[in-house]
């Protein structure tokens, strides 16, 4: 890639409409991966799915979700043994421990429902803003930019943030993104961290946002995540 061929070279604004083009030209069927019925399954997927795959979450809670279908189920049965259930997903007891916590608040508090609002939710043990963020996207269809671990480096890479946080890299993207599309490019930019833009070794060779990407800009991968 050569400086003049990169059009987000050093210093300049990246095309974020050309680069959400792209994203849902590349990935447009992209969607939540985990598989869910109602917002008490999303949320417990959501924490399951902490450091593990949406593939393995999906194949633990087919059953899980057989054996427990309110909040109440999840308080019926000793921790111990919700830990043994999920112990594919990994981190089985801090997890087990996080479910029947914010299982105890939704029956206590909330009526056995999950809350629509954004303070609510991260005031749930086990919540983080981007659970709180997938759960009000997935399952009520509010507009959110939910800000992981893909779409922390691929967002920063492109150069659409530019920050060392999640929460100010989602700031960023809400300003950026028009709102009506914070939704799809939250997944698209996961599928893209996945598939292209992966960790460890991003594919900029074969990757059609190269163009309008700071880090395969000239100098740009000394300077991002
Ligand atoms: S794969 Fe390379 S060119 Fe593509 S978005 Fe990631 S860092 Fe940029």
């Amino acid at each position: 890639m050569t400086a003049g061929r990169n059009r987000a070279a050093k210093g300049g604004r990246p095309e974020t409409g050309a680069i959400l083009r792209l994203l849902a030209h590349s990935y447009p069927d992209a969607r939540c991966g985990l598989e869910f019925e109602n917002p008490v399954q999303l949320l417990i997927a959501t924490i399951l799915s902490a450091q593990c795959t949406d593939e393995r979450v999906n194949l633990v809670t087919r059953g899980l979700f057989t054996r427990y279908r309110t909040p109440a189920d999840y308080l019926a049965v000793p921790e111990s043994q919700l830990a043994e259930e999920i112990r594919a997903c990994g981190l089985h007891h801090s997890k087990a421990r996080s479910i029947r916590d914010t299982c105890r608040l939704l029956v206590e508090r909330h009526g056995g429902e999950v809350p629509r609002r954004l303070p609510k939710l991260l005031a749930l043990p086990g919540v983080g803003r981007k659970t709180a963020n997938v759960v009000l996207a997935n399952a009520y269809g509010i507009p959110t930019m939910a800000v992981d671990t893909h779409v922390f480096r691929v967002a920063n890479r492109l150069g659409l943030a530019r920050s060392n946080n999640p929460e100010e890299t989602e700031r960023q993207l809400r300003r950026r993104i028009p709102r009506e599309e914070w939704v799809a490019a939250h997944h698209r930019l996961i599928r893209h961290g996945r598939e292209v833009c992966t960790a460890r070794r991003p594919r900029c060779g074969v990757c059609r946002l190269a163009p309008h990407c700071h880090y395969a800009a000239p100098g740009g991968h000394r300077e991002v995540p």
